[in-house]
């Protein structure tokens, strides 16, 4: 079976084709600033293999569903032979950010779970709105191909309400349904399974701690298989250090820069969300930028470092706790995968709590799951790069293969 991949944001459109038959992807592309006047569509066919082949176009695109004809086009096009006939695509996944409370694992996109999906809009304004309205441009371009929601959020639906619930008023989540939802929630969910498969434990009884760190990043503890806390919060913001958002930070702060720096709440929110974090710290966001910078004796970028792996390391310590028996830990996305430095700084001096890094393997470059522990270790650390798409695109097809 084919299945094709969507990850619609407010002006851009990922996506990719991938058959399911040996999981090879045909084709991978993103169409990006839909709306300005110049937008760019870029598609690779047959990446990674000898058939590899890109097309590139700069051009208006008005609309998401103009970008969508686009993308149809371009599968089916003759030339690269993915797709005879868009009839060939047996189901569509779709990546949503917020499954709110209503979603609580994948599932099938008729007319009640859009309805309930948009119940979810007041949570993720931005985010969900743009999922829909790709959900939508899938359902005009593919008339009766099954349309498969995955979210970010539902493999935290499984945390128990002392680790969703904030202390604060109940009518705030009675009502406003304020508490920790986590995120990236696909990818955890894949490394933890892929991991499970290497340590030859059974998913449903392995305990680890996923870290996920790329541009954004998260931290999961999960216990026999499922996320029981988490380190994203409400929103994305919550928890680690990211390239440009705070984490944790002192809820007072707000009033603060309200009260003395008259600011509204869309300047706060866009200052923590866009502003800090790594960026916030030393001006640059990207960790290849900051070891570069630290090399040339940046002392700003140097902390940048120092603050976010200790934050990692706290976050690692919680979860050691929360979980008791820890039987791995895992890095995962652009820093996760490829930082040694980061992964060395986070699990520095955890040798007491039976975490020992082998530091030569962690210094290799991998490219495939990798083993970075000593065999002394306690607790195996592992290197395992994630593949949102491919996960989507499992959960999609075992959801219509039932
Ligand atoms: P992601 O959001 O998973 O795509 O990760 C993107 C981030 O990964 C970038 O902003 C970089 O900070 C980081 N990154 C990517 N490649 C490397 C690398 N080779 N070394 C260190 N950090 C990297």
């Amino acid at each position: 079976m084919k299945a094709l991949v969507i990850n619609s944001g407010s002006s851009s459109l990922k996506f990719q084709l991938l058959d399911m038959d040996n999981e090879s992807v045909l084709a991978s592309g993103l169409v990006e600033r839909i709306g300005d006047a110049e937008g760019n569509i870029k598609c690779t066919f047959h990446p990674d293999t000898e058939k590899e082949s890109v097309v590139k176009k700069t051009l208006p695109i008005p609309t998401h569903t103009v970008a969508g004809q686009m993308v149809v086009d371009l599968l089916t096009d003759k030339e690269h032979g993915v797709l005879a006939d868009k009839s060939e695509v047996g189901v569509i996944g779709h990546r949503v950010v917020h499954g709110g409370e209503n979603f609580s694992k994948t599932t099938l996109l008729n007319d009640a779970a859009i309805a309930a999906l948009e119940d979810t809009v007041p949570l993720a304004p931005l985010h969900n709105t743009a999922n829909l309205d790709g959900i939508r441009i899938a359902q005009e371009l593919f008339p009766g191909v099954p349309q498969v929601g995955v979210f970010d959020t539902a493999f935290h639906q499984t945390l128990p309400p002392h680790a969703f619930r904030y202390a604060i008023p109940k009518d705030l989540y009675e009502k406003d349904r304020i508490r920790r939802y986590g995120f990236h929630g696909t990818s955890h969910k894949y490394v933890v399974g892929e991991c499970a498969k290497l340590c030859g434990i059974d998913v449903d009884k392995i305990n680890a701690i996923t870290v996920h760190l790329g541009n954004g990043g998260s931290i999961t503890a999960v216990e026999n298989g499922k996320s029981v806390d988490t380190s994203m919060g409400f929103t994305p913001l919550q928890g680690l250090v990211m390239g440009t958002r705070s984490g944790d930070i002192d809820p007072s702060v707000h009033a603060f820069l309200a009260r003395n720096h008259q600011m509204s709440c869309d300047e706060i929110d866009n200052m923590l969300n866009k502003e800090s974090g790594l960026k916030g710290l030393c001006g640059l966001n990207d960790m290849r930028d900051i070891h570069a910078a630290i090399e040339k004796g940046d002392k700003d970028a140097e902390l940048a470092l120092a603050v976010q792996t200790y934050r990692t390391k706290k976050y690692i310590g919680a979860y050691m706790a929360v979980l008791g028996r820890v039987d791995a830990i895992v890095f995962t996305a652009g820093i996760g995968e490829n930082d040694d430095i980061v992964r060395e700084m986070s699990l520095a001096g955890l040798e007491n709590f039976g975490i020992i890094l082998d530091t030569k393997i962690n210094a290799q470059r991998v490219k495939t799951p990798t083993l970075l522990s000593t065999p002394e270790s306690k607790v195996q650390i592992w290197c395992i790069p994630t593949n949102e798409e491919l996960a989507i695109a499992r959960e999609a097809v075992a959801l219509v293969s039932k």
